[in-house]
């Protein structure tokens, strides 16, 4: 048997995300293109460097890019809109991240998450262009490795299927069509790898893993039989993450060289297929044993006996060693955080240590000398450290968390009863219009909560800075005479970070970033202990946001689903038990609103939707938790206290039933991007409780007239019952300018008040 370390793909984002930093300067014009390419390919080149130092065996090329590797593959073969104008030829830097970004005549192309990740990519277009190779940069990129180390490293593109099948603008005719063009030139980017001295080709293809029909199924034969029929002499490796295979024996009689298989996020399933179909014979299987997306240490003594268990079932001629998925998904390096609890830093490791550790292990299968077993077990240490570490032995809170019952998810009445409880308590007009919590963050909001920060503005003169703000808006609010008003968030930067703080079991790293899409990076909170409540979070800005006004205003909290789909959570609970322990800490929350004279309190779950398993048919458990949590949260309160969330970059047509089951009074949906969508969806399925539909995008600067917001308050009326209907923008305003965010909430409080007239008038005629 011969072992290989090898790598799907590495972080392109830098350590200190020099690449981010090259490319906004870039695009602020602070950098003219040769130095912007001298520092990218710096940075390209480096990363390769860093691999060949921690000892990757086969290196991998093809895995950077400068903004997208679904754009790039796009570009690569003249995939470009027309709406773009490009004329032909290499695809220049201005023309490629137009089509990322938009310019002053096109918009930009839509952004999608890639698979079950927080990752976001560019949907190709396909608007049957005449396709074409504007330039083969993986080739590039094989070449600048072999020539700056002298290396053969194996060039990775997104796999055929893959793309065709992420692709936009197609129907079933022209499916055909576009096959039929981007085959040919798929074989010839790879005939030029050959050519040129690659060995391995990967092909990555996560979409194998989603559950195909026999179409699909067909066609991922006929797309690989074209391929392996056009260039025999290409030996590809056809690399699969995310998920178990689900058509096994079917992709393993595709004619090429190599699998690629996550035995992390797929392991029962490849396990099972192993078992029951074996491997082909003469084919290398790749196999996924540290985990690509999470941020822990791997236990190597187990690492080792998965891919014994591996070896003994597939009987594969080789073995490529790797982790389950591109390292993108995770941080570059624990070396950089010097503030983190020891033993928990002990028992993290990011894209780096990951190498380490496929190295370790790698080694250790092939010396099988014993002399590295010590550092197999030198990992089990640390995990075991961070298991009796006393941030996790909160016994009241495991304690509760296991007690929780059915009656504790339920508010005391339904919600046709606690309708009619909320309309006289509050006494809302008809067509409430509010917003969904943040205002303009001013520069001088970001400038005061620095100097607070490096501790050059004391907390009475920052939390007064707060209050003055505050108090501002709340006025600014009275004067639009909007009917529910939000404090405006001011002392939050990021919605999970803020609650984060204040909770117990979360830490915060300094470097520990992740590519989110584009050059907009994030760096999540760590879940690592148990998560309780220790004392009041928002209730002083939300009581003194009360105090300046007689109109209600909204307490305002990020939902338990939302924290845990924007953190890097622990893995000795089950995300359920951590997503409730998070619920029951902001149970507390909200009661201490409630206590504290606040009737309106807004619970968001932006990120509820992104958890959705891969599978349709594995929805269903995670839904259950999901939304039990969000009840959980939200239940204790009074009869008259009305409960609100918001959610946004969300498809809703096949949502509404999990909204419906929050049983939150009322929801507040971004949708002026996708409004006719939504009011067809809601014509099939109806929704019954309070509902607010973005009535403006609030992602451009752009001021929305009167009569285009009236316009599509009177499209929503046609699918919803006035009694239920509720104005807003479509999400916070924290990134907009404070005057065309009163210029837009003006035109929508007009907007709303020409609507009532209308129904007045619609009844008394
Ligand atoms: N309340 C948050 C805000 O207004 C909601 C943000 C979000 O939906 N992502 O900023
Ligand atoms: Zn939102």
């Amino acid at each position: 048997m011969t072992y290989t370390s090898t790598l799907i793909g590495y972080p392109y984002i830098g350590e200190d995300r020099e690449w981010k930093k090259a490319l906004e300067a870039f695009w602020r014009h602070e950098l003219s293109e040769v130095d912007f390419q001298v520092k990218i390919k710096n940075i390209r080149l480096s990363r390769i460097e860093k691999q060949l130092q921690l000892g990757i065996d086969m290196v991998t090329v093809g895995d950077f890019t400068y903004y997208d590797r679904m754009l790039d593959t796009a570009v690569m073969f003249g995939l470009v809109p027309k709406r773009f104008n490009w004329q032909g030829g290499k695809v220049d830097l201005h023309t490629y991240y137009s089509i990322a970004r938009g310019n002053k005549t096109a918009v930009a192309s839509e952004m999608t998450k890639w698979f079950n990740t927080n990752y976001h990519y560019i949907v190709p277009e396909f608007e049957e262009q005449t396709l074409q190779i504007t330039e083969n940069k993986v080739l590039a990129d094989f070449l600048e490795a072999k020539e700056a180390y002298g290396i053969i490293a194996k060039p990775t593109l997104i796999g055929p299927y893959t793309f065709c099948k992420l692709t936009k603008g197609y129907n079933k005719v022209t499916q055909v069509e576009y096959l039929l063009a981007i085959l040919p030139l798929y074989a010839q980017v790879l005939k030029e790898l050959v050519n040129a001295g690659a060995n391995w080709i990967q092909l990555e293809e996560p979409s194998l893993v989603t559950t195909l029909d026999e179409t699909e199924i067909k066609l991922v034969q006929e797309i690989y039989a074209q391929l392996a029929g056009a260039v025999p002499e290409a030996k590809i490796m056809l690399q699969t993450y995310f998920e178990a295979l689900t058509s096994y024996e079917a992709i393993m009689a595709l004619p090429v060289q190599g699998f690629g298989l996550d035995f992390v996020h797929g392991y029962k399933g490849n396990m099972e297929s192993l078992r029951q179909f074996g491997f082909p014979k003469d084919k290398v299987l790749a196999i996924g044993v540290v985990n690509g997306r999470d941020i822990w240490r791997s236990n190597l003594a187990e690492v080792n006996s998965t891919i014994q268990a591996i070896e003994t079932l597939s009987n594969a001629v080789a073995l490529w060693i790797q982790p389950s998925s591109n390292l993108q998904h995770v941080p570059i390096t624990t070396s950089l955080e010097n503030k983190l609890d020891p033993v928990l830093k002990n028992a993290l490791s990011f894209a780096d240590e990951k190498i380490v550790e496929i190295v370790e292990v790698t080694k250790f299968r092939r010396d099988k000398d014993g002399s590295t077993i010590h550092n197999l077990s030198e990992s089990m240490k640390a995990i075991e450290a961070l298991k009796n570490h006393p941030i996790r032995q909160n016994q009241v809170i495991h304690q509760a968390v296991q007690t929780v019952t059915i009656q504790d998810f339920e508010r005391h009445s339904d919600f046709s009863h606690r309708q009619k409880i909320q309309q006289q308590a509050l006494g809302l007009p008809l067509f409430p219009t509010t917003t969904i919590g943040s205002f303009p963050q001013s520069d001088e909001v970001k400038r005061n909560r620095n100097a607070w920060r490096k501790k050059q503005l004391s907390n009475e003169a920052y939390e007064a800075f707060i209050e003055l703000e505050t108090k501002r808006w709340i006025d600014i609010q009275e004067e639009l005479d909007i009917d529910v008003l939000v404090h405006g968030e001011f002392e939050r930067t990021d919605m999970v970070e803020y609650f984060g703080e204040k909770l117990t079991g979360f830490a915060f790293t300094e470097k520990a970033w992740v590519v989110s899409y584009g050059s907009r990076c994030v760096k999540p909170p760590i879940i690592y202990g148990d998560v309780a409540w220790a004392a009041p979070i928002t209730v002083k800005e939300s009581a003194y946001a009360q105090s300046l006004t007689k109109r209600f205003v909204k307490g305002m909290l990020t939902g338990p689903v939302t924290i845990l789909n924007w953190s890097f959570v622990r893995d000795d609970l089950s995300r359920k038990d951590v997503a409730y322990q998070i619920a029951l800490a902001l149970r507390k929350e909200v009661e201490a609103l409630e206590n504290a004279g606040i009737s309106i309190v807004q619970v968001d779950e932006p990120a509820l939707r992104e958890g959705l398993p891969l599978r349709k048919e594995d929805w269903g458990a995670y839904l259950d938790w999901a939304v039990n949590a969000f009840k959980l949260a939200t239940s204790s309160v009074k009869n008259e206290t009305q409960i609100h969330t918001h959610m946004c970059y969300c498809e809703f047509n096949d949502f509404i039933e999990p909204i419906s089951a929050l049983d939150a009074d009322v929801i507040s949906i971004e949708t002026s991007r996708s409004h006719g969508e939504l009011i067809s969806s809601l014509q099939v399925n109806p929704y019954k409780k309070g509902i607010g539909l973005g009535v403006y995008d609030i992602h451009s600067p752009r001021v929305p007239g009167e009569e285009e917001i009236l316009g599509i308050m009177r499209d929503s009326l046609q699918v919803l019952e006035s009694n239920q209907f509720w104005v807003n923008p479509d999400c916070g305003l924290k990134t907009r300018k404070e005057t065309e965010t009163i210029a837009a909430l003006a035109n929508m409080v007009e907007a709303t008040k020409s609507l009532r007239q209308e129904v007045k008038q619609s009844i008394t005629r």
